[in-house]
């Protein structure tokens, strides 16, 4: 991947290409940036300019041996560690998974990843103590084509119990390898290897950045791209699953949902639970985020004189209906119980059981109004 292919991120792109060309490129890297953002593309697009045999000032030249191999992830000096689902696996075992993943976008997360593995999203994600028995071997050899070896690590948050290994690695690398840990979470993360790398934080897109990001790729109306540039908030991945999987009608899904828990009627409630549950957790989680932008807009709707409901035209009747039937406080509740269901299903949480309780929790709000 060339820097070109990173959408924005200008400063950090041309801070990374200064430490290469005054040869100032740290040995260890910590790229820290939200699910959606740009940071596995960056560390791609770093990679491919380091090993280039045609650089310019800008770039990496996209057709040497050398950036070919990269771009198909298959450079012998270019390693790579991800999470996988069962604890005697290895990175390597899934390099054409891998491969294919990036051929759709690289802005993919964990579980996005773990379904493409395991056909089963609910399988737990980790690092194991064989990849890094495998990392230790690989990072033994000596680099076969450039003069250094680098091992991207994407979310070393999973590594849990083998951090040590990289601790050691990274306190006593072996000679001209490069580390390049690609994470979300610091908090996750043993302080002793945060400590030992330089981190770069990449910054959330802007809503003009996702917008422009939407127009490039899709090529939308304006107030299309409005919409669901609200509902990312600066998330490319979910931007882009927004788009993709619109077959889905969240919005009279949510509709039901609300009327069903209005009229206390828990037999409804309990299909549409079901309805859902069939369409799985990634779904689950955009339909939910359907609901909290829908409520945001009530809330600001009922609070704010004047307000001008910011929603696609055929929402708004339901949006003003839903306002005059909560009150703030209740909206605000539900708005913040949605955001945790969200938190724990990205968590293994049961959907149908969040869902489930999550609807009874509504049906009282409106009984109590
Ligand atoms: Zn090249």
């Amino acid at each position: 991947m060339q820097f070109s292919q990173v959408f924005g991120l200008d400063h950090l792109k041309k801070k990374l290409i200064a430490n290469i060309q005054n040869n100032r490129l740290p040995h260890a890297q910590l790229f820290l940036g939200a699910e959606g953002s740009g940071k596995l593309g960056l560390a791609l697009a770093l990679t491919q300019y380091l090993y280039c045999s045609d650089r310019t000032d800008e770039d990496s030249c996209g057709a040497c041996s050398s950036c070919r191999k990269i771009s198909s992830h298959s450079h012998p000096d270019v390693h790579f560690t991800f999470p996988v689902a069962a604890s005697k696996e290895t990175s390597t075992q899934y390099m054409n998974q891998w491969r294919e993943m990036h051929g759709v976008s690289h802005y993919f997360n964990t579980q996005d990843w773990m379904s493409s593995i395991a056909k089963d999203e609910n399988k737990t994600a980790n690092i194991t103590r064989e990849e890094t028995r495998s990392i230790l071997s690989r990072l033994s050899l000596k680099p076969f084509e450039g003069d250094a070896k680098t091992l991207i690590i994407w979310m070393p948050e999973y590594l849990k119990k083998e951090s040590n290994v990289l601790l050691k690695l990274i306190e006593e690398p072996p000679q001209k390898t490069y580390f390049i840990l690609v994470a979300e979470d610091l908090q996750q993360l043993l302080p002793t290897i945060t400590s030992r790398t330089q981190i770069t934080k990449i910054s959330t897109y802007t809503l003009a950045e996702t917008s422009t990001f939407l127009h490039n790729k899709y090529g939308l109306e304006k107030s299309q791209i409005a919409h669901i540039g609200r509902l990312a908030e600066g998330n490319l991945r979910l931007a882009i699953q927004l788009i993709e999987n619109e077959t889905n009608d969240f919005a009279t899904y949510f509709r039901e949902w609300m009327l069903a828990c209005y009229k206390n009627d828990i037999k409804s409630v309990s299909e549409l639970t079901d309805k859902l549950h069939s369409l799985g957790k990634n779904q689950i989680q955009l339909f939910l985020k359907h609901g909290i932008a829908i409520l945001r807009e009530c809330l600001l709707y009922q609070t704010v004189g004047n307000y001008i409901i910011n929603a696609e035209t055929n929402q708004i009747p339901f949006i003003e209906k839903l306002s005059s039937t909560l009150n703030a406080s209740f909206i605000e509740k539900i708005y913040e119980q949605m955001n945790d269901v969200i938190y724990h299903l990205q968590r293994n949480a049961n959907p149908k059981i969040a869902l489930f309780n999550l609807s009874i929790n509504i049906r009282y709000y409106f009984i109590r109004k």
